[in-house]
């Protein structure tokens, strides 16, 4: 069957009790037992819910795994994936990564005796040289946030199984419409629910995929001991962002390369990131690994100051100010001053991240009509005026 297919219904049979079409969302907290110490399918929802068992048996399958397990958040999957480790081991990470799990290895774990190093994972001869003896698990984005590096999922598993590591994928930006990290040779393929899976900007949720069942054990068991889990609504909101996923992130992927090419062309515009475009030096490898697309998610560097980059992701009118990205509304926001602002001024200036540095994420409105408001927007901070 194809993915969009099984988007719609691999683990959604119809309701046996109603013949309902779509499955209903389970909100009992607890479960009646057939009898004392005998356990039935489901006994208390933190440790199951069928609600939560839908979205992640659809996503197992979409992200080819034997499994998943869905989480109250995005950090809430991540930081399952880091309590796999042990004081004293380490952590190798993409140095182009979400601000949110920098904070979470930097500032956290380092206090449980986990180490991490950050090192440019599309620079695999550089990253491999970062890794350790005790490196257990490396960790990657790609696309990354908020440059839009591209890295070589496979070689990074090679790397990885190579020195008896993990290797842990976060997906969000690509989505298993355009990458499958799993078929790649990862181990765990992490997305924030939160964007393209849910897809509407009204749900907080993640989600990991795994290959082997020992590991889906073993992080089910820190899920259950730890409670990070999805709630059903949540749940129901995700299966149902998952039917239309494929026909939303195309649509969104052909729109951001419209747009890509747009604001390469624009004067006030000194670069753009997108790996859908030839001049990315990561474009090469995302032909190869992105299947049908390139993301929805453009980042570019303005030819000005840091004041009229506010001025500018304050001046769109469709576009709306604010962090996350995946849905159907566009959003913009300067990653310096919201999405990355947890990293130091000085880690910030050592990645590339600038204070004129503007992230895209480009929804499922009109491309004319979001060009139309990037171009005004633009002309209202240089030029002082409205077009
Ligand atoms: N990973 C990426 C790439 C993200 O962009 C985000 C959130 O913006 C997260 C992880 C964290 O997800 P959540 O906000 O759902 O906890």
């Amino acid at each position: 069957m194809h993915f969009r297919t099984r988007a719609i219904h691999v683990g959604q049979p119809p309701d046996p009790q109603t013949g309902a079409v779509v499955p209903p969302i389970h909100l009992a907290a607890t479960y009646v037992q057939p009898a004392v110490g005998q356990w039935g399918p489901y006994d208390y929802s933190r440790s199951g819910n069928p609600t939560r068992k839908v979205f992640e048996t659809t996503l197992a399958d979409l992200e080819s795994g034997s499994g998943a397990l869905a989480f109250s958040s995005g950090m809430a999957a991540i930081h399952a994936v880091m309590m796999l480790l042990e004081p004293g081991d380490h952590v190798l990470a993409s140095w182009d990564l979400y601000g949110g799990t920098y904070r979470l290895l930097q500032r956290i774990l380092s206090r449980q005796g986990i180490q991490a190093t950050f090192a440019p994972s599309d620079d695999l001869e550089r990253f491999a040289q970062a890794v350790r003896p005790n490196t257990r698990l490396i960790w990657i984005e790609t696309p990354g946030n908020p440059l839009l590096t591209i890295t070589d999922i496979a070689a990074c598993a090679e790397l990885a199984h190579r020195h008896g590591a993990l290797l842990g994928v976060d997906s969000t930006f690509a989505t298993p419409v355009l990458t499958r990290p799993l078929e790649l040779g990862a181990d765990i393929v992490m997305h924030s629910a939160t964007k393209y899976l849910g897809g509407h900007s009204d749900v907080l949720g993640g989600v990991l995929a795994v290959r082997d069942p020992e590991l889906l054990e073993r992080l089910w068991t820190i899920q259950n001991a730890t409670g990070g889990v999805m709630a059903p609504l949540e749940a129901f909101l995700c299966s149902r962002g998952l039917k239309t996923l494929e026909l939303r992130v195309r649509e969104q992927c052909g729109t951001a390369l419209v747009l890509a090419r747009r604001l390469a062309e624009h004067p006030r515009v000194r670069r753009v990131y997108y790996p859908g475009l030839p001049s990315h030096p990561g474009h090469p490898i995302a032909c190869r690994q992105m299947q049908g697309g390139f993301g929805a998610m453009i980042s570019f560097e303005l030819d000005g100051s840091p004041e009229q980059a506010k001025q500018f992701v304050q001046a769109t009118r469709i576009i709306q100010l604010a962090v996350s990205l995946g849905a159907v509304e566009s959003l913009i926001e300067l990653p310096a001053f919201m999405s990355h602002a947890s990293y130091e001024p000085a880690q910030r200036a050592a990645r590339g991240i600038t204070d004129t540095l503007v992230r895209l994420s480009v929804g499922l409105e009109h491309p004319d009509d979001l060009w139309d408001d990037l171009a005004q927007a633009l002309q209202k901070a240089f030029d002082g005026s409205r077009a």
